[in-house]
């Protein structure tokens, strides 16, 4: 059943490498939850990964959030990133560099815009393990303009980084 009428079904991912990452993402999934005109109605497995780029790094623990809202892709990027500074990471980052918590709008609706600050689908999407599994865990959905399933663009997937799924689960949130 789509509770979801009106509304945007909407993909987040999230990423941690640095202080208790399962924390971090449990955090991130609670204060998601509590946007206006949002709730989660789906929480991915975690995975642990090997950072990519600068792997002078911890690994990542990697999960993805189905939400259901009614905020628009700018409105909820900018909450996106005022959670991140609320969990604890410096609005100054380095691109590669360790973070307490990264939130990524994979996919809005079928939403297709490129903003310059914003892109969307996002434009690693279809380029990173951690991004397409926990992203087949729900659901499966359809890249809007490479009009691929998550599992399909996982086969095409060039990247050869480790990834594991975790043993670990969300604590429900109600
Ligand atoms: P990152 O270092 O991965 O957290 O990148 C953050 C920047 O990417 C943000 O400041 C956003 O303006 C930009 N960005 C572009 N597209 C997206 C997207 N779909 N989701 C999240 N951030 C995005």
């Amino acid at each position: 059943m789509n509770l979801c009428n009106g509304s945007h079904i909407v993909f987040i991912g999230a990423g941690s490498n640095v202080g208790d990452r399962l924390q971090n993402l449990q955090h991130a999934l609670e204060m998601l939850d509590e946007l206006p005109l949002t709730f989660v109605e789906g929480v991915s497995g975690i995975y642990i990964s090997e950072p990519l780029g600068y792997t002078d790094q911890d690994w990542f623990y990697n999960a993805a959030f189905r939400l259901c809202t009614g905020l628009t892709p700018e409105r909820l990027l900018s909450y996106c990133k005022r959670i991140e500074v609320l969990i604890g990471r410096p609005a100054d980052h380095p691109r590669w560099g360790p973070r307490v918590i990264d939130l990524d709008i994979l996919l809005h609706g079928d939403t297709v815009c490129n903003l310059g600050h914003l892109t969307i689908p996002h434009p690693e999407l279809h380029n990173r393990k951690f991004a397409l599994l926990p992203l087949r865990d729900l659901a499966d959905p359809v890249h809007p303009v490479l009009g691929k399933k998550m599992h399909e663009l996982l086969e095409s997937c060039s990247d050869r980084s480790i990834i594991e799924r975790s043993d670990h689960t969300f604590i429900k949130i109600r």
